[in-house]
């Protein structure tokens, strides 16, 4: 079989909903989803970044991210024919390990435990394919990287790109 390699935030876990819905709840920050073209959160409101950071890092941030559009019904169908890996840059966040494991058992529950990976650097991930909306995890990475579309990347070019999840499977299942 081969192996796919997921990330989690903003591929399979909407955190750009919930860091918006945060900001203008809290802070009043006025907010849009357009802003975040071809940005990144710290990029947008930098008054706010550290207070948004003591969110984030707060134990229970991750727990309650909205999965994204078709991830779930996509993901099992590939699990069928392809070993699937998640793969998350869990040290940004240590504190976020507890509520992402829950998280993918509460939503990705038909994977296994030992499928799950909290890593570092991604780069020793081995596997055929990565699935990431942060291109520079596919500089040392040994397989093909796949751009998951993200409004801080749609600007990026030089990648393979897949907009949204129904795109991942007829990439892989045609
Ligand atoms: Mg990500």
């Amino acid at each position: 079989m081969k192996r796919i390699a997921i990330d989690m935030d903003e591929v399979m876990a909407d955190f750009n909903l919930k860091i918006i819905d945060l900001v203008n709840r809290e802070y009043q920050g006025n907010v849009t989803l357009d802003e975040f073209n071809g940005k990144k959160l710290t990029q947008i409101r930098p008054h706010l970044n550290d207070q948004v950071r003591e969110h984030i890092i707060a134990s229970n941030f991750f727990r309650d991210l909205p999965v994204m559009k078709d991830s779930q019904q996509v993901i099992e169908e590939l699990s069928r024919t392809y070993e699937i890996f998640i793969t998350t840059a869990a040290m940004e966040f240590p504190s976020s390990f507890t509520a992402k494991y829950e998280w993918l058992k509460e939503h990705f529950g038909f994977l296994k435990d030992m499928n799950f990976v909290f890593c570092g650097d991604k780069s020793i991930i081995h596997a055929d394919y990565l699935i990431d909306d942060n291109s520079r995890h596919f500089t040392r990475f040994q397989g093909q990287g796949l751009l998951f579309t993200s409004p801080h990347n749609i600007y990026e070019t030089g990648c393979v790109r897949v907009n949204n999840w129904l795109e991942v499977r007829d990439y892989f299942l045609g």
